[in-house]
């Protein structure tokens, strides 16, 4: 059986009340995989009744707070169940977007006043996550001395994903991150300002797929990479909204350079084929500024399928339909 959870539903990093922060789940069997880590991440995942000794991989989609905000509790708060009966069990692998060459430049409208730790300006997965072991290694160290701890050296491990950028409009081809009897993931990288490279997940298993947009705008390679899934999780901006509470001009370009608009939504859903499109990463987050009906009301506009709007604890349950023999 494969079930996806939503652990946390708003988008950006100010935290609303109500919400919790980018977050999903999918077990498979009895595997769990996190998809972003946003704020309440470690509660959320608690609530759902998941266990920090299923959690075998975290999947980052991009490198900004709201995503990985929660990532060192995702880590760290589980640590001491990480022990089986024949010892301590295989490091949580965290799977991202790799640092990009160079630094993003800005331009008169939008730019830096100050470069943040320069020798080491944009770090990818790996050095974020050896930058967490760093700032955590009084934990890590000292903790083992009073508790019985797992072997820190045995907790996670980075894999950033080497993904090619797209060309000339066509989308990149995905790559497979993981592959194996149960589950197939693949990754492919969407358009979210200058995130680069941001990623996109597929999961296919033997119940069905599951994919995640990540936050992206209305984008051929998530269309290209959702075709005919079950489940397309994307996220949602209403820019009109946005708008009429004062990002204007400048701003709100550089907002539709980002997001997806709730507009475009059902178009993509429709263009991919999914069955169903569960709408998350909401902008504007706060629960009292559109309704989940106008939400997916809008969101729906051009699509066949199922549109829901999701929200925090939202579960589905993928199951393998065994038909009889004719
Ligand atoms: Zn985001």
């Amino acid at each position: 059986m494969t079930e996806l959870v939503l652990l946390g539903t708003a988008g950006a990093p100010l935290p609303v009340a109500g919400r919790r922060g980018i977050s999903s789940a999918l077990v498979v069997g009895e595997r769990v995989f996190v998809i972003d880590c946003g704020r309440g991440s470690p509660s959320a995942f608690a609530d759902a009744g998941l266990r920090f000794s299923r959690l075998e991989a975290v999947f980052l989609t991009h490198l900004h707070a709201d995503h990985i905000g929660d990532l060192p509790g995702m880590l760290l708060y589980g640590w001491g169940v990480r022990e089986g009966d024949d010892g301590p069990l295989p490091p949580i692998r965290v799977y991202g977007p790799p640092g990009p060459d160079a630094l993003p430049a800005g331009d008169a409208a939008f730019h830096r006043e100050t470069t943040i730790h320069p020798e080491r300006p944009a770090p990818g997965t790996a050095d974020l996550v050896d930058s967490l072991l760093a700032a955590y290694a009084y934990h890590l160290n000292v903790m083992p001395l009073d508790a019985r701890m797992p072997d820190p050296g045995g907790l996670v491990r980075a894999i950033e994903i080497p993904v090619p950028a797209g060309t000339d409009g066509h989308p990149p081809a995905p790559v497979t991150v993981v592959d194996d009897d149960a589950v197939r993931v693949t990754a492919i990288t969407v358009t979210h300002g200058h995130a680069i490279p941001a990623l996109a997940y597929r999961f296919d298993t033997a119940d069905g797929s599951v994919v995640f947009s990540g936050d992206t705008t209305a984008n051929h390679s998530v269309i290209a990479l959702a075709q005919g899934a079950d489940i397309l999780i994307h996220q949602v901006a209403d820019l009109g909204y946005l708008e009429r509470h004062g990002v204007t001009g400048e701003a709100l370009r550089r907002m539709a350079g980002l997001h997806t608009d709730v507009s475009e939504v059902g178009s993509v859903a429709e263009r991919a084929g999914v069955r169903e499109l569960i709408l998350s990463h909401y902008l504007p987050a706060d629960l009292d500024a559109i309704s989940e009906a106008d939400w997916a009301g809008r969101a729906r506009q051009g699509f066949t399928g199922t549109t829901t709007a999701g929200r925090d604890g939202l579960r589905r349950t993928l199951q393998r339909i065994t038909r009889p023999l004719p």
